[in-house]
């Protein structure tokens, strides 16, 4: 690396130090290349760490926490009734995150990677120049564009920073415990921080477009969390269109059509959760030969290669599946193209999971998407309420759901939902990953009691024996 008085030059840089941008300088780095991250951020870690996944866990954690000593009652234990303490649950939230940038800066430091704040803008294809920091300029021979996503807003809806209409960063700072919380959005941000703010004690509202939650994830799947919510949400209202929302007189009046009828509502706080627009303009890509889709993400090949010889792209910047783990990848595979080796993004499969309680995951084919693209299949269901660990845990409205080819079993795509599905479905990514049948699920040892040998029973339904369900007649024949 050559420092000048307001320039330098490097092998990589990489703008955005979210779990795209850091992953894939990281990989970079070991690989041997010289290498430069920018972020607008002092320190590493991007939505990811900073406005989302971490932060949301961290709180979602608390709000498990309560609504399980809530319900020890009827278990035999009595705790009385819990002394909310926000502060120390902000303070809490921000040791965590601390705790994990803190990791990453000395991570990125041992690597001898040199992170620069600032925003960066494109000045040519091998050329940044940088706004709010020391360096104003940095030449590259190849970029990684991590630049993530911002929250999506409502037509003619501001977020005003501390006002009561808030992005679900905002809505992670815990400013208060509103009485009323209107959750525009029934995706799995709008749900996750809806249970926060719902076992918290707001009474909170959901307002969603589609006909039902979570419209990606199969109806079965969703209907566990459906019940649930229905007893900690005030009201889950679907087929709306929000026309309207003005803050006033420390409240947010709400005008809005359900079912084609209008409608009026007043809120203490309203969360807008509709998702994510990339951040692709402003960076200068005009003068670059980097194409964006209609939406503005950048568009790449499975090398993560743009348009620009010179540029490459990942994680949420990129469209896809706008999550963490696969922007990790996708920087880890333009790392290794960017240093000459033959890396492609060859996943099968990405997995998702929803962590409200209880929590949804699925990976693979979806049995709507296979009824809609009329791919043949057979599905195998393992109701929990017949799982030894899940009576234990009084856990038992759950569901795995396996995906199987007819003729072979292949594993096509599982879904689970119940307590910990986050850590379940991780066998059934590798399962999918290896081409794996469901004999290979259904033979393979499962210790016991655990949540994870649903798994392998409803494997043993497509082997049409069974243990803890009776078979089908026409499997057992
Ligand atoms: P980001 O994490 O968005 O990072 C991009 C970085 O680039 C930012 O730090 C930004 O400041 C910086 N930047 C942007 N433009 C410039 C510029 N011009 N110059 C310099 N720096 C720039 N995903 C999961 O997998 N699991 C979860 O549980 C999960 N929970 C979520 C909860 C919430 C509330 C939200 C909002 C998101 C959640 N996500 C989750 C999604 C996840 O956060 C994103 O998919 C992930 O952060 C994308 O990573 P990225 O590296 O593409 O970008």
């Amino acid at each position: 690396m050559v420092m000048g008085d307001m320039e330098m030059n490097t092998d990589l840089l990489v703008i955005g130090g979210g779990p795209g941008g850091y992953a894939g300088a990281f990989r970079a780095a070991d690989l041997g290349l010289d290498v430069i991250m920018v972020d607008t951020n002092q320190r590493p870690g991007g939505v990811c760490l900073h406005t989302g996944c971490i932060p949301s866990k961290t709180l979602l954690q608390l709000a498990e926490l309560l609504l399980d000593a809530r319900e020890a009652k009827s278990r035999g234990i009595c705790f009385g009734e819990p002394q909310l303490d926000l502060a120390a649950m902000r303070g809490w939230q921000e040791r965590v995150v601390d705790t994990m940038a803190e990791g990453l800066v000395r991570l990125t430091g041992h690597r001898g990677i040199l992170r620069v704040q600032g925003l960066a803008r494109f000045a040519s294809a091998t050329a940044v120049r940088l706004e709010g920091a020391e360096i104003s300029r940095i030449r590259f021979k190849k970029a990684i564009i991590a630049t993530g996503s911002r929250p999506l807003g409502l037509p003619g809806v501001a977020f005003v920073p501390g006002g009561r209409i808030m992005d679900a960063a905002a809505a992670l700072r815990l400013p208060d415990i509103p009485k009323t919380l209107l959750v525009v959005g029934g995706g799995y941000v709008g749900l996750e921080l809806g249970s926060i703010y719902g076992a918290l004690g707001s009474q909170v509202t959901v307002m969603e477009q589609q006909e039902r939650l979570l419209a990606q994830v199969d109806p079965d799947l969703v209907e566990p969390l459906q019940r649930r919510l229905a007893t900690l949400f005030a009201d889950i209202l679907l087929k709306v269109e929000i026309d309207g929302l003005l803050e006033e007189n420390g409240a947010v009046r709400v005008s809005f059509r359900h079912k084609g009828i209008k409608k009026q509502g007043c809120f203490d706080r309203v969360l807008v959760a509709v998702g994510r627009v990339p951040n692709s303009d402003g960076l200068g890509l005009e003068h670059t030969a980097v194409t964006l889709d209609s939406r503005g993400f950048i568009q790449i090949n499975e090398r993560q290669e743009t348009a620009d010889p010179h540029l490459y792209a990942v994680g949420d910047v990129a469209g896809g599946v706008m999550l963490a783990h696969k922007a990790t990848r996708e920087g880890r595979v333009a790392a290794e193209v960017c240093s000459g080796k033959n890396g492609a993004f060859d996943a099968r499969i990405i997995p998702a999971v929803v962590y409200t309680d209880p929590q949804i995951s699925w990976c693979g084919l979806t049995e709507q998407q296979a009824l809609a693209e009329n791919i043949p299949y057979g599905v195998q269901k393992f109701p929990w309420k017949y799982s030894g660990r899940a009576q234990t845990m009084g856990m038992t409205d759950g569901l795995t759901k396996l995906l199987t080819e007819h003729t072979t079993g292949r594993i096509l795509g599982v879904g689970i939902t119940g307590r910990h599905a986050e850590g379940i479905i991780s066998e059934a990514a590798l399962a999918i990953e290896m081409g794996a049948l469901a004999e290979d699920l259904a033979l393979t040892i499962h210790p016991h009691p655990t949540l994870s040998e649903t798994v392998a029973e409803a494997a043993e339904i497509f082997l049409g024996s069974p243990t803890h369900v009776l078979p089908s007649r026409k499997k057992s024949a």
